[in-house]
Parts: structure tokens; sequence; C-alpha cells
């Protein structure tokens, strides 16, 4: 299935793409999307594309085409806005769930955009709300009957850990307390099935592994139960049940449409649905054994071709998602080095460099060569020359 799949993708010759984690590459079917959409869309029919060529009904759709990635029905993603600020609409939507309740529990491992937004959340909620981190293996000891939200990512965007999704959700709705899953970094990557973990919210983005391009929107799932209930705190004029009345008073619509906020980035969006189009006749757990190949064998010959590099990463491939990492001091130059040879992959601070396995554009002879380069980046100390020193703003 992989190597049958490489030519849907638009990478440059010479480049082996380690880093679908953070970016996805473009998908051919993109670019062509995304002209069509501005000649003969924006540029044809003008603003009556928003009837006639159904830009209004995107954040549904697509939503829907997610869904089957993560295991949702249809009516329970919507797709909008950034990871950011749907982290921000799922936090304050469990906390209106138990007002009473003032503690969020999340992991010390979190990415800081998911922290920082809820620390910003709980200053506006008041004084008594507080945020409480716990080691990711101790959150069993952090989550009580006093807790109003736990909120995790499933799999660490440094180490590649993944926290057992269905084990912890079960824990949070024993306190009593609603669950919300950061997807980002498991949609299009693993099998996800928030149905079965009966996870209250889950969020995501589709930059990474869904490949739609840098500042494609985000999503949000809610359990289907929960929608009704759900209000929005971002009550903006397209969650309305009836937009175009101009009612002075909101009034959030009937459905999963309530998580909408204002006008849809139609071009992304059309980006995105050309690159969701891969995912129609994609087995999610064949893609899962692929990836868990690569990675094995990413793993086997780094230990073995490049002693310098220490595994952060779950050894296990079931205890982790679809990137690995390994901590290495001269890790930043060494991967500046890297890159400019041809395989990319990333670095997190402090000394994490980091590699991203998409079997839709990866095969064996990938992975071979790319340690093949590492270690002669290794072994010429290329790390050391002064040009791979200098940090970039983006690493
Ligand atoms: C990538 C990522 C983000 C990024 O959020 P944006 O609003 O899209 O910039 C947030 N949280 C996690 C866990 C991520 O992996």
């Amino acid at each position: 299935m992989t190597a049958a799949r490489k030519d849907l993708f638009d990478l440059p010759d010479g480049v082996i793409y380690l880093d679908g984690n953070s970016l996805g590459p473009l998908p051919k079917a993109v670019k062509e999307r995304v002209m069509q959409t501005l000649q003969q869309e924006w540029g044809h029919e003008l603003i009556r594309a928003w009837n006639t060529k159904n830009w209004m009904d995107q954040p549904r759709r697509l939503g829907d085409k997610i869904a089957r990635i993560i295991g949702a029905t249809p009516g329970s993603v919507m797709v909008g806005d950034t990871l950011s600020i749907q982290v921000f609409q799922a936090l304050s939507a469990a906390l209106d769930m138990v007002p009473e309740r003032r503690i969020v529990v999340s992991d010390t491992e979190n990415f800081p955009s998911d922290l920082y937004i809820a620390d910003g959340l709980i200053r506006l909620k008041g004084k008594d709300y507080t945020l409480r981190l716990a080691p990711p293996d101790r959150l069993n000891d952090a989550i009580d009957d006093s807790v109003a939200a736990v909120l995790l990512t499933h799999v660490d965007y440094r180490s590649g850990a993944r926290h057992e999704m269905d084990r912890v959700t079960r824990i949070a709705h024993e306190a009593g307390a609603p669950m919300i899953w950061d997807l980002a970094h498991s949609a299009g990557a693993i099998p996800v099935d928030v149905i079965s973990s009966s996870c209250d919210f889950a969020v995501g983005c589709t930059y990474k592994y869904l490949n739609a391009g840098p500042g494609a929107p985000a999503f949000i799932y809610i359990r289907p139960d929960l929608i009704p209930s759900v209000k929005p705190a971002l009550t903006g004029w397209l969650g309305h049940a009836a937009p175009f009345e101009f009612d002075r008073s909101y009034r959030p619509a009937d459905g999963i449409g309530r998580m909408r906020i204002g006008t849809p980035p139609v071009l992304q969006m059309a980006a995105l649905d050309a690159a969701l189009a891969l995912w129609d006749d994609l087995d999610l757990s064949e893609l899962w054994s692929a990836s868990q190949a690569l990675s094995q064998r990413f793993i086997s010959h780094v230990e073995q071709h490049c002693p310098d590099l220490q595994l952060v990463s779950p050894r296990d491939p079931d205890a982790r998602g679809s990137h690995v990492s390994f901590a290495f001091e001269h890790g930043y130059a060494a991967m500046q080095a890297l890159i400019d040879k041809g395989v990319i992959g990333d670095f997190r601070a402090p000394n994490i460099m980091r590699f991203g396995f998409a079997p839709l554009y990866l095969d064996t002879a990938d992975i071979d060569h790319s340690v093949k380069i590492l270690r002669e980046v290794l072994d010429r100390r290329l790390w050391d020359h002064s040009r791979y020193l200098a940090r970039r703003p983006v690493t």
C-alpha cells in the first residue's frame, strides 16, 4: 500500500520526509483543488459560491469525513478555527458541565499551547479555578471527585508516548469528570475510536498526519448525547441557529453546528477536502501496522549504527504514536545537518531529535537511507559545523 501512494504526493526529489507529524507534505490533489477553488469558485462564482459551491457546508461536511478517521458518527465533528481555539471551546464546554467543581487536570508533558489555553480560560473563569498537573504515569492519583475536567494529549509531542485512551477516560468518568482528548498526533496516524472510549470531547488538527497544509483548520468532536446541552463559549454568528436572520439574541444551532464561530477559511477547507480524499479507501489498522514496521526498523538501525543517540520513546510500538524521538546533546545541529542532506525531521528542546513515520509516502528503503545519512552526520561530526549551530525561529 505504501509505495502505491507515494506518487500522490508532491515531494521534492532527493527528500526523505520524516516530519509529517508536524506538517504533512503536499498531496497533488490539493494543489489542483486549491487552484480550482481559486479560479472557478472564488474567481468565477464570487459570493454566489457560498451557495452554489456549498462553501457554507464545508465545516460540517469535512467534519463527517474526519469522523470516520477518529471513529465518530456523522454529525458529531465540526471543522474550523485552530486547535488552540478548539481546546478552549472543548474545555470551557466541559467546565460548564460540572459547574460546582474547580480543578482541571492535565499532565506535565502536555503541549504548551494546551496548557496555556487552560491557564487563560481559568483566569477568565475566576480565581478559584486551578490547573493540576501530574506526571503522565501519575494521573490516577491526580483525578479525584473534585476534578471538573481532564484534558490530555493522546500522543506526547516529544516522546511519542501514548496514553491509554479508554482506561484514562474511564478513570475520569468514575470521578465524574468530563474527558477531553487532543488527537493532534493521533488523527490519521493510529486507529482512534472516540465512541468506544466514550470520551466527551476530542480535538485535533489537520495539518499534521492529515496533510491539509500549513494553517489548515482544526476539528472538534462532541459525544452525540452531549451536543444538545453544550453551550459554546465563543458564540459567533455562524454557530447561531439562523445566522441570516440576524437576530439580536444568540440561539445555538441544533447540532454540532453550534461549535462554528465565524467565516470558515474556504481555501484551507478546499485543501482539506482534497487531502481527506486519500483516506476514503484506507484501512487505518493497516496503515498503523505499516507505521510500526517503519519505526521499529528505524529504531533498530539507529541503535545499531548511531550509539550516541538515546531512544526516549517507548520501545513498545503499541505504547506510542507514529513518531520516534532520540535524545542527543548536539541534536539541534545534527538535525540541521541531516535536513541539509535531504532527510527532514525536526528538533524539540532541549535535546530531542524527532522523526515521524507516515507510511503513505515512506517505505523501508527510505528508512534505510535516512539512517545511513544520519550515521554519516554523526561519524563526520557535522553537527560541529558552525553553519548548523545557529538556532532559527522554527525548530
Ligand atoms: C500541533 C499541536 C498544537 C498546535 O495548535 P495550533 O492552534 O494548531 O497552532 C496544539 N496542541 C497539540 C497537542 C499539538 O500537537
